[in-house]
């Protein structure tokens, strides 16, 4: 049976540039997985249906949510956005490495269910940078822009409950910082003591 991988959950405030950081970490890693969750909220040009998100309207997500079929799940802006659950532990079992981009709620609830998943909380250099990332996406009015201002301070304030934080100054220290926390995480004594419990057996004889 393949070691279980361990699971990632990963936030930032909108503009933090997460998802890209996320990206090129899976690109550069094949045993690292990121879940897709299911949303109500109306699909951006460029995005993939079943890629970047499954786009559901919201009967569909209440029927999922009726039947429990999801992990954690949170309203964000004025969307509704869940993860999962067979899917995530499927992917586990397996032994891949599993990453959550949810947001701050969400990952107060898997932290309940799942002690054992580790945090990273993904911080702008500075409060223009997180100003101007925003204005840069062209993809949402002024009004949204300014909204998600101020619930990206609101999602700040929860850093403090994250296991590791990451400051996006540059996009490649901070991909190294990333890719230095799943390496020492794969070195913890109990998951190497899975993966190399036959080395182990025969070294201690
Ligand atoms: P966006 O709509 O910009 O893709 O995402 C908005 C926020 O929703 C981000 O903070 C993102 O991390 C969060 N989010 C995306 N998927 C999920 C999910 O499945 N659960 C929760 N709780 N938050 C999510």
């Amino acid at each position: 049976m393949p070691t279980s991988g361990t699971l990632y959950i990963i936030s930032a405030p909108s503009g933090a540039g997460k998802s890209s950081l996320v990206k090129a970490l899976t690109d550069s890693e094949s045993q690292v997985r990121v879940s897709v969750s299911h949303t109500t909220r109306a699909m951006r040009p460029g995005e993939i249906d079943g890629l970047h998100y499954h786009f559901v309207d919201h009967g569909q997500f209440s029927v999922m949510l009726e039947r429990s079929e999801f992990l954690e799940h949170a309203q964000v802006f004025d969307n509704y956005y869940g993860t999962s659950q067979r899917w995530l532990e499927q992917t586990l079992a397996e032994g891949y490495d599993l990453i959550l981009e949810i947001d701050w709620q969400g990952a107060q609830q898997v932290r309940k269910l799942m002690p054992q998943a580790k945090s990273i909380f993904i911080l702008p250099p500075t409060k223009e940078a997180l100003q101007h990332r925003l204005n840069q996406r062209g993809q949402d009015s002024a009004e949204v822009i300014e909204r998600r201002m101020r619930d990206a301070v609101n999602e700040m304030s929860h850093y403090v409950e994250f296991d590791y934080l990451v400051i996006n100054d540059d996009f490649a220290h901070a991909l190294s910082d990333l890719k230095a926390i799943f390496q020492a995480n794969r070195l913890l004594q109990s998951v190497q003591q899975q993966r190399h419990a036959g080395l182990l057996s025969e070294l201690l004889v």
